[in-house]
C-alpha cells in the first residue's frame, strides 16, 4: 500500500504539494495559478476531481496565488487558520472555509494530515505531515529554526518535501542588502542546506526512502550544489530536486516491507518508472533498481 506524490512546483515563485492515494488527495498550499496546476496535474496523470482539501501553511504569496480560483472553480474546502486568512486577505466563500489548529487531527477520507506549527514570518505557519495506507509524508519548507516538532514529525517519514532554501556561503557573498540577508537566515526565515542536511543526517529514520528538497532559492542556491551536499550522506534514500519552474514526477511511495526500508517507484509520461528496493537485513545500500515495463507502466496510470 502506498501514497503517491508529487511537487507541481516548488520555490519563492510558487508552491504547491500533491499527496494522495488511488481515490483521494489533497494539495498542500496553492502557490501557482489555478491553469498551471491544471495542466501540470493534467501532464502527470493527475485528477484535480480527486482533491478533497486544500491546505494552507502561512499566507506568503507564493503558497495561496492560486487558492481562491481553485477553490471556487472546483468547490474544494479549504483548510485554513483564521490568521491567516485574514492575513493573506483571501476571498473564500465561507462554507468553503475550515478551521484547524495544531496537533489535531484531521481525516480527509482515508488520508490523515497533522498540522503542526513552524517558526517563520508569518501570521500563523504551519508544517504538515500527512498519513495514509501506513505512509508518512512530510511538508516541512518555510522554516527558520529546526524546532523539536520538526524533529518529531521528521522521524516518522517514508518521504518529505523538505527546504533547503540557501548555502549559506552564495548568501553571505551574493548581492542581497544586509537586511534580507539577516531575514532569510533568521530563526523565522528559512532553512539553509546544511541545516536542513543536519536534520536529514540526525534524525531520518531507517524508512526515509525519498526526499525532495524543495524551496530552493533561484539566486541564492544551486541545484547541483545541494544535491551533491545530501546525496555524499544518502546511502539508500533517494535525493529529488523539486523544481522551481516545472513539475517533479509523482513518486510512489511505500511504507516498506518488514524490514522497515521503504519502496519507491516513480513515473511521468515520459520516463522510465523505477523501483529501488532500498535493502534487506544484510544491506542497506540500494540493492536492487528494476525498470517496470510498458505494461506495468500502463497499469500504473490507472490509479490515477
Ligand atoms: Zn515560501
Ligand atoms: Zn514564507
Amino acid at each position: 500500500m502506498s501514497l503517491y506524490i508529487s511537487s507541481l512546483n516548488s520555490g519563492s515563485n510558487g508552491n504547491c504539494y500533491y499527496i494522495g492515494n488511488a481515490n483521494e488527495a489533497i494539495l498542500v498550499d496553492a502557490g501557482i495559478s489555478c491553469r498551471e496546476t491544471e495542466s501540470r496535474m493534467l501532464r502527470l496523470g493527475l485528477e484535480i476531481t480527486k482533491v478533497k482539501a486544500i491546505f494552507i501553511s502561512h499566507e506568503h504569496s507564493d503558497h495561496i496565488k492560486g487558492v481562491e480560483t481553485l477553490s471556487k472553480k472546483y468547490r474544494i474546502p479549504i483548510y485554513i487558520t483564521k490568521k491567516t486568512h485574514v492575513s493573506g486577505n483571501l476571498k473564500l466563500e465561507p462554507e468553503l472555509v475550515i478551521r484547524f489548529t495544531s496537533n489535531k487531527k484531521i481525516k480527509i477520507g482515508e488520508l490523515t494530515i497533522i498540522p503542526f506549527s513552524k517558526m517563520h514570518d508569518a501570521a500563523d505557519p504551519y508544517s504538515f505531515t500527512v498519513n495514509g495506507n501506513g505512509v508518512n509524508i512530510g511538508v516541512f519548507t518555510d522554516i527558520g529554526t529546526v524546532c523539536n516538532k520538526l524533529v518529531k514529525h521528521f522521524k516518522t517519514c517514508h518521504a518529505a518535501f523538505l527546504e533547503a532554501n540557501y548555502c549559506e556561503e552564495m548568501l553571505e557573498n551574493g548581492g542581497y542588502p544586509y537586511y534580507l540577508k539577516q531575514r532569510i537566515r533568521g530563526e523565522h526565515g528559512h532553512l539553509s542546506n546544511h541545516q536542513a542536511l543536519e536534520l536529514f543526517r540526525n534524525h531520518r529514520s531507517e524508512s526515509l526512502s525519498l526526499v525532495l528538497l524543495s524551496h530552493l532559492s533561484k539566486n541564492n542556491n544551486s541545484p547541483a550544489v545541494v544535491s551533491k551536499l545530501f546525496k555524499e550522506h544518502a546511502t539508500s534514500t533517494k535525493i529529488v530536486i523539486a523544481s522551481r519552474d516545472k513539475e517533479t514526477e509523482v513518486f510512489e511511495v511505500n511504507a516498506g516491507d518488514n524490514t522497515g526500508i521503504g519502496v519507491i517507484a516513480s513515473r511521468d509520461k515520459e520516463s522510465e518508472v523505477f523501483e529501488i528496493n532500498a535493502g534487506d537485513k544484510t544491506s542497506k545500500g540500494v540493492n536492487s533498481i528494476r525498470q517496470k515495463s510498458t505494461k506495468e507502466k500502463a497499469g500504473q496510470l490507472s490509479l490515477f
